[in-house]
């Protein structure tokens, strides 16, 4: 079993860039290419031979640094076949239930659709982690850009089973505001207090809230907890369906 070594780094202004690199065999992956200079720093800096990059979705920020980050390292590009057309350079088209492999790390592939249309996760079931792109945000969640509240909804709940001891890697980092936005929904919520405090110091001193666990994705992001009665309460939307109540609470962070 493959223990994976990550390196974290920001990029265009809110986003992350996640590398992943395997030292029993030299693998490394990035998690989609926001920017090829910022890419190619962070693996000059890691001193790690690109092999891979794993595209979550097609969206601009998450794909930019694609064509120029795979002419300089001949890495191989892997992504959604729901966006292939709109994925520069992909090589290898993945769906749900797709084994993809990193050196001696093997992940899967789970469609988790709703801020586009093929948006993947790709989770590495031994190694308890999971990257979301812009499906699940620490304490928040993407836009409904490309699908509907039900829709994202049944995304979310495939990754709120995966083990609470998974460690989430998301493409933005925005726990900060998301936490003061999540206080409005569930302010009785004490392990949201907590993070909020937490985030708010980490802000301050330009460190990232990231990554965050599926376990504390539950006890504190409002996206997945639809389920909770203060937050029911609080829409009026007591005993109503989930999926109601999850695109009630997105369309209140639309509006704010
Ligand atoms: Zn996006």
């Amino acid at each position: 079993m493959a223990k994976l070594e990550i390196h974290q780094f920001p990029t265009r202004g809110d986003n992350y860039g996640v590398l992943i690199h395997d030292p029993g065999t030299g693998a490394t992956a990035a998690i989609d290419a926001p920017d090829a200079q910022d890419l190619l720093a962070a693996l000059e800096e890691t001193g790690w031979a690109l092999t891979d990059i794993l595209v979550t979705h097609h969206h601009f920020d998450h794909t930019a640094g694609i064509e120029a980050v795979k002419r300089k390292t001949g890495c191989t590009v892997t992504g959604p076949a729901r966006e292939a057309g709109a994925i520069p350079g992909l090589d290898t088209e993945v769906k749900e239930g797709d084994e993809v492999v990193v050196g001696g790390a093997k992940a899967q592939v789970i469609e988790t659709p709703g801020h586009t249309r093929g948006h993947v996760s790709y989770y590495f079931p031994d190694e308890d982690i999971v990257f979301v792109g812009d499906t699940l945000f620490s304490v928040g969640c993407g836009k409904l850009l490309e699908g509907d509240a039900k829709t994202m909804w049944s995304s979310l709940s495939k990754l709120a089973v995966l083990p609470e001891d998974t460690k989430v890697y998301c493409g933005h980092e925005y726990t900060d505001a998301n936490c003061r936005f999540a206080l409005t929904v569930e302010p009785e919520n004490e392990a949201l207090q907590a993070r909020a405090k937490e985030a708010a110091a980490n802000a301050a001193k330009g460190a990232p809230s990231l990554p965050s666990t599926i376990g504390q994705e539950l006890a504190t992001n409002p996206f997945l907890r639809a389920s909770s009665p203060a937050i029911q309460k609080r829409l009026g939307m007591e005993g109503r369906p989930l999926d109601e109540v999850f695109g009630e609470v997105r369309h209140r962070k639309d509006v704010i």
